[in-house]
């Protein structure tokens, strides 16, 4: 498994912050994917299960950019659980659910609980996602269902499908925006030892496409 030491620090200057982003829901709703085609720009029906999956990828905002250290499980998540150091010095949190299988979710409603615990109100920036738009004809979860339960917690939301490439930049990109507002106000989660403030508590928001 990758080992992160503690919080990301502040960039050196000329440097992108970093920040930990940790891929969070149920078994196959499509976590690997949101992270392979957001990197890769790749789909595939069969991921390799391999250990704990990270990847890294600089992100542009305006003139800014931010490193995403983006952290996913090997499957752990089917036994509900995911061990402390997964969590531990994230930043950011993508809580992800099928909208096809409302089974998850209640299930990223109870991941976000999870989160609750681990942090402070505010300590780290979560996007509900829900994926798989591709299959509309099979929804079980309504838009208005995802959006509502957001703006009640203070998330982000934002629909996606892995598999058309849909909203998977856009989703990331306004993770990333956030991520480095915090920054910039200078007591976020980017910065080694600063004041929580909740970004999270505005409306569920959608933010345009980035570069790809
Ligand atoms: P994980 O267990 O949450 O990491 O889920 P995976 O990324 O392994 O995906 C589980 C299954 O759902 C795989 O067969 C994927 O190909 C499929 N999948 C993932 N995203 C999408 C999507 O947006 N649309 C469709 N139709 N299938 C998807
Ligand atoms: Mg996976």
């Amino acid at each position: 498994m990758a080992q992160v030491d503690g919080p990301p620090a502040s960039a050196a200057p000329g440097q992108p912050c970093v920040s930990k982003l940790v891929l969070l829901g149920s078994g196959s709703v499509g976590k690997s994917s949101l992270a392979l085609r957001y990197v890769k720009q790749d789909f595939k029906t069969v991921l390799p299960t391999v250990g704990c999956a990270f990847f890294t990828k600089v992100v542009d905002v305006g003139a800014s950019s931010l490193k995403l250290e983006i952290w996913d499980t090997a499957g752990q998540e089917k036994y509900h659980s995911v061990c402390h150091l997964y969590f531990r010095g994230a930043n950011a949190a993508l809580l992800v659910y099928d909208i096809t299988q409302k089974g998850s979710f209640h299930r990223a409603q109870q991941w976000l609980a999870e989160l609750e615990k681990e942090f402070a109100p505010g300590e780290v920036v979560v996007m509900l996602v829900g994926n798989k738009t591709d299959l509309g004809e099979e929804r079980e979860v309504t838009v208005q269902e995802g959006k509502e339960f957001a703006e009640s917690k203070g998330l982000l939301f934002m629909e996606t499908s892995a598999k058309l490439g849909w909203q998977v930049c856009e989703a990331f990109a306004a993770v990333a925006h956030e991520l480095l507002q915090r920054h910039k106000a200078g007591a976020g989660p980017t910065l080694p030892g600063g004041d929580a403030v909740d970004l999270n508590s505005g409306p569920a928001r959608q933010v345009k496409c980035c570069a790809h």
